[in-house]
């Protein structure tokens, strides 16, 4: 299996780094024909609305869209999650998402006094490290996503920070910054396979 990871902007080099960590084999997809050639994507952390417009630039907006729709297994942290999302809360004016999930993301949503913090999760059996920074948190979610694992914020509310509908996974937080391969082998071996 050859899993692509969205090589326009963000941390997509510690992404391939976990995913050959897992044994398998990742490319950067900067072009339409290495997109084709993949079986399974990653969306990286970083900057949703830079990462939507440097698709639109590279003509691999449209592409990834339909690859998403044709149930590509596919996974995005933090700006990845955003970008999978079907409705983003506090997005830039005219902000763009691939979308796919039936969810709601509030971007930057942990306030600036947390931009960046760790927690300790629940993830699929496994307690992992999580790492926020300037994360989203989900919203609200339609019938079809599944909470994987969730944060209780500074004003007391639980907010789901790991989320699957069907072929698609998502993560407020970054696994990629880890050493933990929970998350990435569970997309490999759950979603992916
Ligand atoms: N706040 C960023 C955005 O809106 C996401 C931050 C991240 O990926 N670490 O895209």
């Amino acid at each position: 299996m050859k899993i692509g990871v969205l090589a326009l902007q963000g941390d997509f080099r510690e992404h391939l780094k976990a995913v050959h960590d897992c044994g398998e084999e990742g490319i950067e997809i900067r072009r339409t024909t290495e997109l084709d050639d993949c079986d399974a994507l990653i969306i990286p952390g970083g900057e949703s609305t830079a990462i939507a417009l440097l698709a639109r630039t590279y003509d691999l907006f449209a592409p990834i869209q339909k690859r998403i729709s044709d149930g590509m297994p596919t996974y995005g942290s933090c700006a990845g999650m955003i970008l999978l999302a079907d409705r983003v809360i506090d997005g830039a004016p005219g902000q763009e998402t691939f979308g796919g999930m039936d969810m709601t993301v509030r971007r930057n949503a942990f306030g600036r006094q947390v931009d960046s913090f760790e927690a300790t999760l629940s993830f699929a059996s496994n307690s992992l490290n999580a790492v926020f920074i300037r994360a989203p948190w989900v919203e609200e979610i339609g019938q079809g996503v599944e909470v994987i694992s969730s944060v209780t914020s500074a004003s007391g509310v639980t907010h789901p920070v790991a989320v699957r509908q069907k072929h698609l996974l998502a993560t407020s937080f970054h696994p990629e910054l880890t050493h933990d391969l929970a998350v990435h082998r569970y997309f490999i071996d759950e979603v992916c396979k």
